[in-house]
């Protein structure tokens, strides 16, 4: 086995062992892009290293060796050679990125004879001294783990004692100054010197490399992305470039197009004079990458021409590292660019319009999940008029928030355990902050830019983040910031437009935020050819429209039971349930049928011939009973009863165990005409809309609810169809509809196949079906789930992700012996599960016709489905 591969070997297609990093840099390699030259020792290596305790290999030792030898021939440059040193820099890179979460070391093979060397070969001794000085700092920390504060402190001492404001005004021998105090660091923390051999320092490092895929934030980073710890890193080692090397250098990351916004165009940010990870570490603020073209039009236009080239080549929206050194372009790492639901969408679009990828690559490479976050919520525009604006900053994560702010991540994380919203101020993040950012509703940080590590993090999760509030001073114990004289303390609440990037005093309500016609134009080209039609359960004409907009094909479930919930409507129904003798009954049912008639004529109109599924009446009678003493008074009177009269009725229909008493289609053997109603109802809207407009042909499904035999569904079947009959003769006019059933009863699952004999289409009730499969109340069971997950009793909630080994075996007998007896049965779904993208993979492939969810959830299953073409 090779533990080493040179950058001119490699190719794109091996992330899995040469990391994201090295699979590119190989890659852009072969396309003859100015790369520094380097090599990657692969996760292979750092997976053995690891799993032998941590010792290196004399195989992997050699192999190192073996590539620095030919780098060094390369290169014409020599490790530890005081006239031509070759310096080189380590960086980590797992398969999948985990921004700043391992660690780096630049400038190695500086000793105390190269720096010498350095400088004599740059002329510049002040450049080459503040090289050594950072090496000493990164070494030390990643390596030997001594507290990166310990050399900061010494360097604002040393400022602070030579009257410095910036780091600008360190010389050469500031730095040669600070590099001894740095040195006793190292003796005083470690008792060792720093390591002169740099040999020595190479491999240390590596193996530190290795070692930090099991630090802290990097396992804390991989379970929150679901990223595998036994993948492992692999180190990159490539020639030193300086963008620290005077006014013609600097440093950058810039994307092809806007991650926040999706806009098309360059977009990005530099630092002239700084090295490496002084853009990202967001420690000073960058500039516009705009600003390049004035400063090095040349090198402006050669890196544009190079990002349009890689964008095509990778065929997606790249985020590009890059080095300027004494006007010198170097390109340092590509990678698909973190970016926004928003973002995501547009860009995807963007991709197609301009023929770069197809639909069907459009549709794979959106992540469902997105959508919920694509409709960012915004500030009320008319509670911003009187808005008090604390600051403002770079816009880096789109969105609107408002909370208590602390400036800890460990306070933020408290807070939030403790039920508050939180807001994390900072000066600036780090990958230490990671657990508070998790919980923050906004991030805000006083510096860094828009590539910043706050802002790389926040637009991954989501989360709304405003960055580089240069104005807001945090002080030092970490309990209050500043504008000026206006205050905001610990626990005080802010509100935050990640959209803007402005900050407000106090608390600004918000409203979610409106992407539609970007989740369309998606979604329809991914209804393109979808083998399973995606419907909605819905029955207010706002959520009917709102499922239409997002896509729905149809309504896959009318409640009508939530029909009856108006105030006027309950009186009726409680009318109803009131009365002692058939006689009674129909006057409430008159009323209670007008209402559906109305409801249904608006549903026909609205949904012209797309499919709607009603169902009748489910619920048991005593959940519209009164509950409270003035609601009992209040029937009473509207009956003229008595209040005892109310109450021993309520007792009457009292049950024991009502989810699996006196409802759904029982009540319609016992009291047919409350069906009969419906069905009337139902009906007598669908011929009349389709009299309005002859060109509608309405075709109502019936469904009945509940059932668990042939027999059951058989009587109410002839009995509904006898009452559609008559509605035909009345009406003079026949239309064409469907009498079927739900399937949520496991009687119902295992006789399938003979209810199909009566049964015009079917459609799983995964709620109950779930709740009498496993016995777990529906309602109840959010008592014990938790610690039944917590005690690995079951993985998933059954309610939220279908449980495949029970309740998806009864659904696959189902679904077997109805296709045994007919073929082109139509089979739905139509419980909670049906809006559940893991779920629906399962349903996929049991072959069901059309699964049917709650509204918000239709493009995401809409989706979920097109991926799997
Ligand atoms: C079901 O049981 O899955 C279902 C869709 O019906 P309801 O939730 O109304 O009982
Ligand atoms: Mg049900």
């Amino acid at each position: 086995m090779r533990y080493v591969i040179d950058f001119s070997e490699g190719s794109k297609e091996q992330a899995d062992l040469l990391g994201g990093k090295g699979a590119n840099l190989a890659e852009m390699t072969k396309m003859n892009l100015p790369v520094p030259t380097g090599f990657t020792i692969t996760t292979e290596a750092c997976l053995e290293y690891l799993k032998k305790k941590e010792t290196m290999s004399t195989d992997i030792h050699s192999e190192i060796h073996q590539h620095v030898l030919s780098m060094e021939e390369r290169t014409k440059k020599r490790l530890g050679d005081s006239s031509e040193p070759l310096l080189v820099s380590v960086r980590s890179g797992s398969k999948f990125s985990m921004p700043g979460m391992m660690d780096t070391i630049l400038n190695l093979g500086l000793n105390d004879e190269t720096v010498l060397g350095l400088s004599q070969k740059t002329g510049d001794s002040r450049f080459a001294f503040d090289c050594y000085r950072r090496l000493l700092q990164m070494y030390g920390d990643v390596v030997c783990g001594i507290d990166k504060n310990r050399f900061d402190q010494q360097l604002e001492f040393y400022k602070e004692k030579k009257g410095y404001l910036l780091d600008s005004e360190m010389q050469a021998k500031d730095w040669q100054k600070l590099v001894a105090v740095y040195k006793n660091i190292f003796l005083e923390v470690t008792h060792q010197s720093f390591p002169q051999d740099p040999y020595e320092q190479l491999m240390s490092a590596v193996e530190a490399v290795f070692r930090s895929w099991n630090n802290r934030r990097a396992v804390t980073y991989r379970r929150l992305h679901d990223i595998s710890d036994s993948l492992g890193t692999a180190v990159n080692i490539q020639e030193m470039v300086f963008g620290n090397f005077g006014v013609k250098s600097g440093t950058g990351v810039a994307f092809t197009r806007n991650p926040a916004t999706g806009e098309k165009g360059i977009f990005g940010e530099f630092l002239l004079n700084a090295q490496g990870e002084d853009v990202v570490a967001g420690i000073r603020t960058p500039k516009p990458i705009s600003a390049l073209e004035t400063l090095m039009p040349d090198v402006y236009q050669e890196f544009l021409t190079l990002s349009h080239l890689l964008e095509s080549h990778y065929k997606d929206m790249q985020d590009i590292e890059f080095t300027i050194e004494n006007g010198q372009l170097y390109l340092l790492q590509t990678r698909t660019g973190k970016r926004t639901a928003k973002s995501a969408f547009k860009i995807c679009i963007q991709l197609v319009e301009e023929g770069i990828i197809s639909k069907n690559e459009a549709i794979k490479r959106i992540n469902p999940t997105m959508i919920t976050r694509l409709l960012h919520p915004v500030f009320e525009p008319n509670e911003l008029k009187n808005a008090v604006v604390f600051a403002k900053g770079l816009p880096a994560s789109p969105g609107a928030a408002n909370g208590a702010v602390y400036f800890t991540a460990e306070q933020a994380k408290k807070a939030s355990e403790q039920g508050e919203k939180v807001i994390l101020i900072r000066q600036e993040t780090s990958p230490e902050d990671i657990e508070g950012m998790v919980v923050s509703e906004a991030i805000v940080t006083s510096r860094g830019g828009m590539t910043s590590h706050a802002a790389v993090v926040a637009r991954g999760m989501g989360v709304c983040c405003v960055v580089g509030c240069e104005e807001v001073y945090v002080d030092e114990f970490l309990t209050q910031a500043r504008v000026g004289d206006v205050l905001v303390r610990q626990g005080d609440t802010i509100s935050v437009d990640g959209t803007t990037g402005t900050i407000y005093l106090g608390s600004i309500p918000y409203i979610e935020g409106d992407e539609w016609q970007l989740l369309k134009t998606v979604t329809n080209w991914a209804k393109e050819g979808a083998s399973i039609d995606v419907k909605a359960n819905a029955e207010t004409p706002t959520d009917i429209k709102t499922a239409l907009k997002l896509g729905a094909h149809g309504i896959g479930l009318v409640r009508t039971e939530h029909m009856f919930f108006g105030e006027e409507r309950i009186s009726e129904m409680r009318k109803m349930i009131l009365a002692e003798n058939k006689q009674a009954l129909l006057s409430p049912l008159e009323r209670l049928k007008e209402f559906q008639k109305n409801d249904f004529r608006a549903m026909f109109t609205v949904l012209k011939e797309k499919s709607c599924t009603i169902r009748l009446l489910d619920p048991p009678l005593h959940e519209f009973l009164p509950q409270t003493e003035e609601d009992i008074l209040h029937l009473a009177n509207a009956t003229q009863r008595t209040t005892s009269e109310i109450k021993h009725r309520i007792e009457e229909l009292h049950e024991q165990n009502p989810m699996l008493g006196h409802r759904g289609c029982r009540l319609a053997i016992t009291t047919p005409e409350i069906y009969e109603m419906q069905v009337a109802a139902i009906i007598e809207s669908a011929i009349e809309v389709s009299q309005k407009d002859a060109t509608l042909n309405i075709a109502p499904e019936i469904m009945i609810p509940l059932i668990g035999s042939k027999e059951e569904l058989a009587f109410l079947r002839k009995h509904l169809e006898q009452t559609i009959q008559t509605i035909f003769a009345k009406m003079d006019q026949i239309i064409p509809y469907k009498i079927g059933t739900m399937l949520e009863i496991p009687r119902a699952c295992l006789t399938a196949g003979k209810i199909a004999e009566v049964s015009d289409f079917f459609s799983f009730g995964t709620n109950d079906l779930t709740q009498l499969t496993y016995g777990f109340s529906r309602d109840d069971s959010g008592k014990f789930i938790g610690v039944y997950q917590d005690k690995l009793l079951v993985k998933e909630d059954p309610f939220q992700h279908i449980d495949e080994e029970g309740v998806g075996t009864l659904m696959k007998m189902a679904v077997d012996k109805i296709r045994a007896f007919d073929p082109t049965i139509k089979i739905g779904v139509c419980g909670e599960v049906g809006g559940d993208p893991q779920t629906i993979h399962f349903l996929k492939k049991m072959g069901v016709d059309y699964i049917s969810c709650s509204p918000y959830r239709i493009p995401a299953a809409i989706l979920t489905i097109a991926q799997e073409l």
